[in-house]
């Protein structure tokens, strides 16, 4: 049985014939490692921070933009609350369908479960409505009760983009998870193909 990640969903509304590529035929295609370098290093760290290992030669080992990003999410309000779980895999069923993900973090205090999801790069451009922020806050909510919050942390710009979860996000995920059972995939060439790692061998 598949479980859907956001990836897939994002993947899926953007292209059906890229998600067909990717998902079903399992065809990777090769990407600018440089890209996520430093993305990776932090989620790392912040993991085994978090975990309680000693990281003092890892935090060396950081050039000084890596640094920056790290002091910054290590002063984060949110990432000093309480510990749960890190790089946590969390799936729930809606529908049909299962749906999960792997938190970057999820901390607590006396009111809220926080899921913490660090961003090197750009938060996404309608983060209530993004298909991490809702996968994450339905999985998470399934276990943890409705008292949970979603934080993307942009450690580019050193601030909080804070989620509640007060809205119905089982709908929106059933509506992409039916478009994906019942969708034939046809080839749209458009702009998005000019990005696309998929291109060369798309017709
Ligand atoms: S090249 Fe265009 S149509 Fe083909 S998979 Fe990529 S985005 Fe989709």
């Amino acid at each position: 049985m598949t479980s859907f990640s956001p990836n897939m969903l994002k993947t899926f509304e953007t292209c059906p014939q890229k998600y067909w590529f990717k998902y079903v035929q399992k065809i990777s295609m090769p990407q600018k490692a440089s890209y996520f370098e430093k993305g990776k290093k932090v989620h790392a760290l912040a993991n085994y921070y978090l975990r309680g290992d000693d990281i003092s030669k890892l935090e060396t080992a950081l050039n000084t933009d890596e640094r920056i990003v790290w002091e910054n999410l290590k002063q984060n309000e949110f990432f000093q609350k309480s510990y749960v779980n890190s790089e946590y895999n969390l799936s729930c069923k809606v529908g049909e369908y299962w749906i999960g993900g792997r938190l970057d973090a999820l901390v607590k205090d006396e009111n809220f479960y926080y899921i913490l999801d660090y961003k090197t790069g750009q938060i996404p451009k309608n983060p209530e409505y993004d298909y991490q922020t809702m996968v994450y806050l339905l999985c998470a909510s399934k276990k943890f009760g409705k008292n949970i919050k979603f934080v993307y942390i942009d450690l580019k710009n050193n601030q909080n983009c804070v989620i509640d979860f007060d809205k119905d996000y089982e709908k929106p995920i059933l509506e992409i998870c039916d478009k994906i059972k019942n969708t034939q995939t046809s080839v749209e060439r458009s702009k998005k193909c000019d990005f696309c790692e998929y291109r060369k061998i798309c017709i």
